[in-house]
């Protein structure tokens, strides 16, 4: 996606050669013109299936999941990080090691909002290793949804989780690939 990479070279930040920073319009900052421009993408590419629930993890990837919300009228359901006391039982839970904080969270998802009538689409901000995507596939999969595919803003395709996840047969779709950030640099797989 076009708009996606540029914005990304003329406001992403090369942290180190495995970390990159797009607060300014993704994960601090949003820009609601170009999260909704994805929302339009996401749905583009998934418009041959029939998607019912839209899966993500809080907090970035609530912005792209619900612009394609809004475009495909459906319900957005997002697995939160820590239990509260509104969310202390009913619950489908999973493990998902942080690449970016390096810890290791339970997130949880009600199971008022997640069951086996659902076709879902998985939505986040980035993909490294998979290890978020994993854990709301598990998610899924104890809900006995059906899971059409993933949709990723930017996936670091130097990293090993779009291989291991499409190895498996899941459909990933992401909007921009990084194929490199060394030297400071982005680099972008055609
Ligand atoms: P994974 O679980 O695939 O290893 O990593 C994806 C998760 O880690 C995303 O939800 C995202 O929040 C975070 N993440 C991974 N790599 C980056 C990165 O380069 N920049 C930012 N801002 N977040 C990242």
């Amino acid at each position: 996606m076009q708009l996606l990479k540029d914005k990304i070279l003329k406001e992403g930040r090369v942290l180190s050669e495995t970390v990159l920073k797009v607060d300014s319009f993704l994960n601090h900052q949003i820009d609601p013109l170009l999260m909704k421009e994805i929302g339009e993408e996401f749905a583009n590419r998934y418009s041959d299936d029939v998607i019912t629930k839209i899966l993500t993890i809080e907090s970035s990837g609530i912005a792209p999941a619900t612009m394609l919300g809004l475009v495909i009228g459906a319900p957005v359901v997002f697995a939160r990080k820590r239990k509260s006391l509104t969310l202390a039982d009913n619950l489908y839970s999973s493990k998902v090691h942080s690449f970016t904080k390096n810890e290791t969270n339970e997130i949880s998802v009600s199971r008022d909002f997640l069951s086996s009538d659902d076709n879902v689409l998985i939505i986040d901000d980035f993909l490294a290793n998979g290890e978020a995507v994993k854990g709301l596939l598990d998610i899924a999969q104890q809900a006995e949804a059906n899971v059409i595919g993933v949709g990723i803003v930017i996936e670091k395709g130097f990293q090993q989780g779009g291989q291991l996840l499409r190895e498996q047969g899941i459909r990933v779709e992401s909007l921009a690939n990084i194929k490199s950030l060394a030297n400071g640099q982005v680099e972008f797989f055609d």
